[in-house]
């Protein structure tokens, strides 16, 4: 007889989804409402659990990201809540966490911003590994930020965090500040508008666009935020950014142009330049 396991790893490999194991493994834990590392090939499932699984597998096939079906995502060390509303955090993205921690333990920054906040996976995480660290995180979407402040409850650093629904274009962004940043993080939206309709399913119809839409270079996020960084940075203040695939070198002259200096820029596992870190001169 072949077992659930099997069953759900071959519709998931049919439909072209990337770790079919993996994810055969995730649906069954939550179907079962067990850890992870308690299923195996050869878990069975009573009725409800069954009707459970076959639900979530039906939507995972349907290409809804299995992270937005169970409602949460592992990121760096934490656990966050994710929905349609927010871009579900990715394993890319821990690489800005890694690099901004660095820099905020050597010199033991006290303020951070972080502009498209999202679900919080990033500024929440710095947060929760430096309680000396207060921040506030600027999204335009405010169902975007009632996910992260629920992020923000569950890592328990809600009372130093501060959410501000505001668009960075507005031309009186600056002025909402009262106080100045040392560090500022971002993952902006980096894909070309015309390359949008090429992404996997999975990032085209379930992320919000606000997110991923970079205008037609993909650039327009990092040129405005870049020009308004050095009025939000204390002297010497640090910008990081995620960078999409080969925008990493722009990025740096972007910077520059603006008045930074390049410390350096950072690879990802893939290989990817994947963050560009520059310095206010
Ligand atoms: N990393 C995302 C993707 O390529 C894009 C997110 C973004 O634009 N910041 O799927």
């Amino acid at each position: 007889m072949t077992q659930i396991f099997d069953k759900i790893v071959q519709k998931l490999s049919l439909a072209g989804i990337e770790s079919p194991r993996l994810e055969a493994r995730l649906i069954l834990a939550a179907a079962k409402n067990v850890e992870y590392a308690e299923i195996s090939a050869f878990t069975e499932l009573n009725g409800t659990e069954c009707a459970l699984a076959k639900k979530m597998l039906e939507k995972r096939l349907s290409h809804k990201p299995l992270d937005k079906i169970l409602g949460h995502r592992e990121f760096y060390k934490y656990d966050f809540l994710c929905n349609e509303d927010v871009l579900s955090p990715r394993p890319d993205t821990e690489i800005l966490v890694e690099q901004a921690s660095k820099l905020i333990f050597k010199h033991t920054l006290k303020n951070a911003l972080e502009l498209g906040v999202g679900s919080g996976c990033v500024i929440l995480s710095l947060l929760a590994d430096f309680s000396f660290l207060c921040g506030t995180g600027v999204d335009i979407s405010a169902k975007a930020l009632q996910v992260a402040e629920k992020n923000a409850l569950n890592l328990g650093v809600q009372d130093r965090i501060e959410f501000v629904n505001l668009d960075w274009n507005d031309a009186d962004f600056v002025s909402a500040f009262k106080k100045k940043f040392d560090i500022i993080v971002s993952n902006p939206p980096y894909i070309p508008s015309a390359d949008i309709a090429d992404l996997a399913p999975e990032v085209r119809d379930f992320d919000p666009i606000e997110a991923l839409d970079g205008g037609e270079s993909g650039f327009d996020a990092y040129e405005r935020i870049a020009k308004i960084a050095p009025l939000l940075l204390k002297e010497n203040g640090y910008l990081l950014f995620e960078a999409g695939y080969n925008q990493a070198s722009e990025i740096s002259e972007i910077c520059k142009k603006n008045g930074f200096r390049l410390i350096k820029t950072e690879k990802d596992l893939a290989k990817i330049e994947r963050c560009v870190i520059v310095q206010k001169n």
